[in-house]
């Protein structure tokens, strides 16, 4: 029987997280056995915000590493720049004219990222490229028919916007894209700022001790950890009141390989600096298992990335093709 298709995505926004491992890259690796995977680093969506691009360039290569360092095998894993497909721009430009502003604004990350730099000239500040970030990712999933889609919680609103796109383009075109289904994974769907716990990790995050970067310096990263925000009632047990605990144990229970209630039950009696000290000591010996291997991988990035852009390039444009052919834009007779 054929394999059904994953396919994932990191933007190159910046230097990769804890987050982006326990909650993307861990499962990944995982599935890379069951299913015929396409993993890209996203430059273009990169582009969305104002990036300098000596900083674009350095983070896209740190990622391609980071993903080898970390586990995604070339063998069983199409691994590639987005920018290096060609494809991605037009389909872009395909999907984007089958949606509407008010479709698009009402994704939540737009009104998120975009209500951070609205100033008094209103939409004058805000970049098209956020608007039109969730019609690239459209096209990313739909170039490669994909089935499967591994992203944390945030990005689970743009899967289904894909749905509904592969849905209406199907209807209209008859185009037979499949209907991709998000994966969540069960522990670490969203791991927290460890400063401010009630807000994501993010690597675009202005502030470096609010995340634990996977080429930290591991004794620094043990420290973060140590300093995470907690509060000062003492006891250790999962709330939602207790945000700074509860990502503490979310992150042992993710590289410890056990369930968040497990995790609860071993701290149950313990105190705050034990929960933080067994879950600093995972995260670094996870840092220099990973930063091992990438100082070998990042030698590779040119070499390995031609491999993978040209295997996902003829995937893509097959895909393109089905749909510039459902829109009229083809040249063959009937
Ligand atoms: P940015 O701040 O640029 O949006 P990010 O850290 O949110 O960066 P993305 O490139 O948007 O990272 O997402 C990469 C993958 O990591 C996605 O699958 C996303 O769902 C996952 N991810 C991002 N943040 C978290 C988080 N806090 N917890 C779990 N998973 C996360
Ligand atoms: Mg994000």
């Amino acid at each position: 029987m054929q394999k059904k298709i994953m396919l994932s995505g990191i933007t190159a926004t910046g230097k990769l997280t804890l987050a982006n491992y326990i909650g993307a890259i861990k499962n990944m690796v995982k599935l890379q056995d069951d299913y015929e995977n396409y993993i890209f680093i996203a430059d273009l969506h990169a582009l969305t915000l104002p990036i300098e691009p000596e900083t674009l360039n350095q983070n896209r290569k740190n990622i391609f590493a980071l993903f080898r360092a970390c586990g995604i095998d070339i063998e069983k894993t199409t691994l590639f720049f987005q920018s290096d497909v060609m494809e991605h721009g037009l389909m872009n430009w395909l999907i984007l004219t089958n949606t509407t502003i008010g479709e698009l604004s009402r994704m939540t990350q737009f009104k998120d990222k975009s209500s951070k730099i609205k100033t008094a000239n209103g939409m004058e500040t805000i970049p098209t490229g956020l608007l039109m970030y969730p019609t690239l990712m459209v096209g990313d999933i739909l170039l490669y028919n994909a089935d499967i889609i591994p992203v944390g919680i945030d990005q689970k609103q743009h899967v289904e916007l894909t749905r509904n796109l592969a849905i209406r383009l199907n209807n209209k075109f008859k185009t037979n894209f499949k209907i991709p289904e998000p994966y969540i994974p069960e522990v670490g769907a969203k791991i927290m700022s460890l400063v401010e716990p009630t807000k994501k990790m993010s690597k675009s995050d202005k502030n470096a001790k609010a995340s634990i970067y996977l080429l930290d310096n591991p004794d620094e990263a043990y420290q973060k950890i140590m300093k995470a925000v907690t509060d000062s009632e003492g006891k250790i047990y999962i709330s939602d009141e207790k945000p700074g605990i509860k990502n503490l144990l979310t992150i042992y229970s993710a590289l410890a390989n056990i369930s968040l209630n497990e995790a609860e039950k071993i701290f149950a009696n313990k105190n705050y600096a034990e929960l933080k000290s067994q879950t600093a000591q995972l995260v670094k010996d996870l840092l220099i298992r990973i930063q091992e291997k990438y100082n070998f991988y990042i030698n590779n990035v040119e070499n390995e990335s031609k491999i993978g852009a040209e295997k996902a390039q003829k995937f893509a444009n097959i895909n393109l093709k089905k749909l510039m052919k459902g829109l009229g834009l083809n040249n063959e007779s009937k």
